[in-house]
């Protein structure tokens, strides 16, 4: 569930990062060093060329992203028009905007 969610976020390139922001050490977005208190964990990820990466994220940088994001699906989904608790994406969006909050 946290792979489809992180499809609907504007991950930078695998290419364009530090080994810090590609192993989760440091946001992907900006690169704030991270702790496991502070970081939002957004999914292993695949790169172009097989190799496997875990991007995090601090939350001033997950909460517009994530707003943005759960605004476009929203719009967009028929079922969370309906019941976002029905869908699985837009179920997982909202979490991530309220983790992003915290
Ligand atoms: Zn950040
Ligand atoms: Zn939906």
């Amino acid at each position: 569930m946290s792979t489809a969610v992180v499809d609907l976020l504007p991950l930078p390139p695998r290419d364009g990062l530090t080994e810090e922001q590609a192993r989760g050490a440091a946001c992907i977005w900006d690169a704030t060093p991270l702790t496991t208190t502070t970081a939002i964990d957004l999914g292993e990820q695949q790169a172009a060329d097989g190799t496997h990466w875990f991007p995090r994220a601090c939350r001033p940088c997950t909460l517009p992203r994530a707003m943005q994001a759960l605004q476009l699906h929203s719009g967009a989904c028929e079922q969370c028009v309906d019941d976002y608790t029905q869908c699985p994406t837009g179920l997982a969006l909202v979490r991530l905007v309220r983790e992003a909050r915290r």
